[in-house]
């Protein structure tokens, strides 16, 4: 079997197309990884080569052995569905967690985005509660970050207004959203504060750039981004509608919602 074939292809083209398509990827916004283990890719011949090795800067051993299939820097979401062996590339963290060697893709000399530290350290982070840890992706939702300007920067007070948006939003978010200082993207300092958010939330924002989000699988983590843009988008259009909100989800109501759904809501964000 060929890797081009595999559904992690499949996924990884899927879901750069859709987050494009939303308008969160302009240019070379936004970058997507996904964990991969060893067994499942012994069926697929074309994955055994290293073909090129880079330099990770930190140390991943935590990962060490783990594969990740990654989108390349400076490659648009928008091109991946159609030259996916070009802006895509597996790469297996060696064993002195310094480095990744290629075994697939970047077939025109690309390499991992630059936020490879901290889709790594998130996903090192979350594989500490969860075993099932499978993808980080990073994006560049408009409503979400246009929040990052009118809204004071609060964990506690910006998932309080992104839970009463729709009720949705404290069932796929319960832990609510973490927020780091506005940073300089690419660095492992973002990485280390990100990640250290993690280990509380599965979605940090970025001030006055994007989002970061894990789940298991694409379909999760994309779907997390997407309801918390929407989130961010009803908050919009309530401003735009004049700002005056007459009534809401109280609560009361979100702790009723976290128990008919089965989820933890963070107490320490509830009244
Ligand atoms: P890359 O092109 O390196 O993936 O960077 C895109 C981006 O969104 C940086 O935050
Ligand atoms: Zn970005």
């Amino acid at each position: 079997m060929k890797f081009i074939d595999s559904k992690f292809m499949r996924d990884i083209c899927n879901v750069t197309k859709q987050s494009y398509d939303n308008g969160w990827d302009e240019r070379n916004g936004g970058n997507i990884s996904i964990r991969i283990t060893e067994d499942e890719l012994k069926d697929f011949d074309d994955v055994k080569e290293v073909k090129r090795t880079f330099d990770l800067g930190f140390d991943a051993k935590e990962v060490a052995g783990q594969y990740f299939l990654v989108t390349g820097t400076g490659r648009y979401f928008r091109n991946v569905i159609s030259r996916p062996t070009e802006d895509v590339g597996l790469v297996k963290i060696t064993e002195d967690g310094k480095h990744a060697d290629l075994h697939w893709g970047y077939e025109d000399g690309a390499k991992p985005t630059s936020e490879f530290p901290t889709h790594l350290m998130s996903h090192i982070a979350r594989l500490k509660t969860d075993k099932n840890q499978r993808v980080v992706m990073h994006c560049h939702p408009t409503n979400f970050i246009a929040m990052s300007f009118t809204q004071t920067l609060d964990e506690k007070r910006l998932s309080r207004i992104l839970w009463k948006m729709q009720a949705e939003s404290l069932v796929v978010f319960p832990e609510g959203i973490g927020i780091i200082p506005y940073m300089t993207p690419g660095t492992n300092e973002i990485g280390e504060a990100t990640a250290a958010k993690m280990s509380e939330f599965k979605v940090v924002m970025w001030p006055h750039h994007g989002i970061f989000a894990v789940g298991s699988d694409p379909d999760e983590t994309f779907g997390l981004i997407e309801t918390v843009e929407k989130a961010a988008l009803i908050f919009t259009t309530i401003q735009a509608q004049g700002g005056n909100i007459l009534q809401d989800i109280t609560d009361e109501e979100l702790k009723e919602l976290a128990q008919a759904f089965g989820v933890t809501a963070n107490s320490k964000f509830l009244k």
